[in-house]
């Protein structure tokens, strides 16, 4: 622990707040602790409302210069940011691991993001298009071109401390915007350890502070500043759904942009033709991943009734293997919850759950002894449920899975539609017709759909985000850059005749 902490220079008190170098904050002492044992691994000096207004006229200063920077070339900036981490992977991995418990892969796979993004986002400095249209007016020419927006603000959340960051501030630095971090209270020293990173860069390239903004703080100190500031065009919240309702209303009163990324409550369909072997594989990665705690994590499984006992089965088997353990070693598949608190809300959602009828057929319980006393490991849970229940409108952030059989395909994708999230979903089947009209206009109606794959695991390659209460939100690749800049619509007229749209004379 101490070698990951040392090799990043996360040791005694750190500033919670910076543009470029730390400042002297003056809030309260905030205590990073690791889910994996329970112990304090840093402390972290909070910033409060006079270091938001410091870093928000940071990057509105930093933003007039950035602006006028080439996008190519900052693109290259971006290509040595990504570089950067990338040099610095295994430490960043294994520092995610500590401060968030999921599983060395997967905390290297987080930081394999941010450099993906940053690569991504390199390419996309040199294709910022906008699109040329023929005007109806003779002697004129007409296009579109895209501006950068201004300081950005993303908020983002413990179960993915570094990646959501990058996915939304590598685009915005190509775009031409300064971008301000609120972090997750529950994983600050990851936020701090990679705005190192990035900011060694920065210096190294002469850039104005204020371009990459750290604020750590109470989400209603901070936060509030944060999303009510009129400087701040373009908030970014990756969350809760009452966290995203909050933050998109007071921007929307205030003529402000969000990308939302919020709740998932994702199914898997399992179709009669499905490759059993390929579906059980795909399941439990994306039930177990992340112990449960990824918005794309799978929460229930819809089984046509021909294969759904074979399925159940085979699945308890499955999840007889995992081996539950401290996630910084190797063979382990699942870590900790964040918390305890994490903890209880498992529990609350198993007795739920049996009060209106459903059973546990495997796992859910609260493990202890040894490292286990810190009373964030529980086993993974399969239930047993009927698809009218309350509780399964209700994102649970724990690894919890719901099986339910199906018999006909528009009965099951109902099923998986009823939910008032729309993040993930996906259907295992070799029928061309069963899959496509899953991807139909009738099919599913989240943000990805995906077949023969599990829920989780996107790429940043595609367009990320889901429809109804997830928010609407897009984030990664696609055309998803368009989010942080703003576009013009440009009329040249090169004749000498002042001809009007739409046939009009206006002449005295
Ligand atoms: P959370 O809503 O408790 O907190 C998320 C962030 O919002 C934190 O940084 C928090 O401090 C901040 N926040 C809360 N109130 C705020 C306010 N008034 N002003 C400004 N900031 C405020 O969520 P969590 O428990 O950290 O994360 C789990 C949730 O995130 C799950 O619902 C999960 O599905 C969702 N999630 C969604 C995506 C996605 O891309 N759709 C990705 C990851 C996680």
């Amino acid at each position: 622990m101490e070698t990951i902490l040392d090799s990043l220079g996360l040791t005694g008190e750190l500033s919670g707040a910076g543009g470029g170098s730390w400042f002297d904050c003056r809030g309260e002492v905030l205590e990073s602790v690791s889910p994996i044992d329970g112990k304090v691994i840093g402390k972290i000096r909070c910033a409060g409302r006079d270091d938001y207004e410091r870093i928000a006229s940071q990057a509105v200063e930093a933003f007039r210069v950035w602006r006028m920077v080439p996008a190519p070339k900052r693109g290259e900036i971006v290509r040595q940011i990504g570089n950067a981490l990338r040099t610095r992977r295994a430490e960043l991995g294994a520092l995610v691991t500590l401060e968030m418990g999921k599983i060395k892969a997967e905390g290297e796979g987080e930081v394999q993001e941010m450099i993906d993004i940053s690569d991504l986002a390199v390419g996309q400095s040199r294709m910022l298009y906008g699109l040329t249209m023929h005007s109806e007016r003779p002697g004129h020419r007409m296009y579109e071109q895209w501006h950068p927006l201004g300081p950005i603000g993303v908020i983002t959340t413990f179960n993915f401390p570094v990646a959501v960051w990058a996915w939304n501030a590598m685009l915005a630095l190509v775009a031409g915007d300064p971008v301000i971090w609120k972090p997750s209270s529950k994983t600050p020293l990851s936020a701090i350890a990679v705005m190192k990173v990035a900011w060694q860069v920065l210096k190294e390239n002469d850039v104005p502070e204020g371009l990459l903004g750290l604020v750590i703080g109470k989400h209603d100190e901070v936060g509030e500043a944060l999303i009510r500031d009129r400087r701040i065009p373009l908030v970014s919240a990756t969350g809760s759904v009452p966290m995203g309702r909050h933050v998109s209303q007071v921007v929307a009163e205030r003529m402000g942009r969000t990308i939302l990324e919020l709740s998932g409550n994702n199914a898997v369909i399992v179709a009669p033709s499905a490759d059993l072997d390929l579906a059980i594989r795909a399941i439990l990665f994306a039930a177990v991943g992340t112990a449960g705690q990824r918005c794309t994590t799978t929460r229930r499984v819809i089984a046509h009734k021909a294969l759904y006992e074979t399925l159940r089965e085979r699945l308890i088997m499955a999840y007889e293997q995992v081996r539950i353990g401290n996630p910084l070693e190797d063979g382990i598949l699942m870590g900790p919850l964040i918390d305890r608190d994490a903890v209880t809300s498992m529990a609350r959602a198993l007795k739920e759950m049996e009060s209106q009828g459903g059973r546990v057929l495997y796992g859910g319980e609260i493990l202890t002894g040894g490292l286990f006393d810190s009373g964030t490991y529980v086993r993974p849970c399969i239930c047993e449920v009927k698809p009218d229940m309350p509780l399964l409108q209700k994102e649970t952030f724990a690894p919890i899975l719901y099986l339910m059989p199906y018999e006909t395909l528009e009965e099951a994708i109902l099923y998986q539609n009823s939910v008032s999230q729309g993040l993930s979903s996906a259907i295992f089947t070799n029928d061309l017709r069963e899959a496509e009209m899953f991807l139909s206009h009738m099919g599913s109606d989240c943000g990805i759909a995906n077949v023969n794959m599990g829920t989780s695991g996107a790429e940043i390659g595609g367009a990320f985000g889901g429809e109804k209460e997830t928010g609407g939100g897009r984030e990664a690749g696609s055309d998803v850059w368009k989010n942080y800049m703003r576009r013009q619509t440009c009329t040249v007229n090169w004749s000498t005749e002042l001809p009007l749209s739409q046939g009009i004379r206006f002449e005295v």
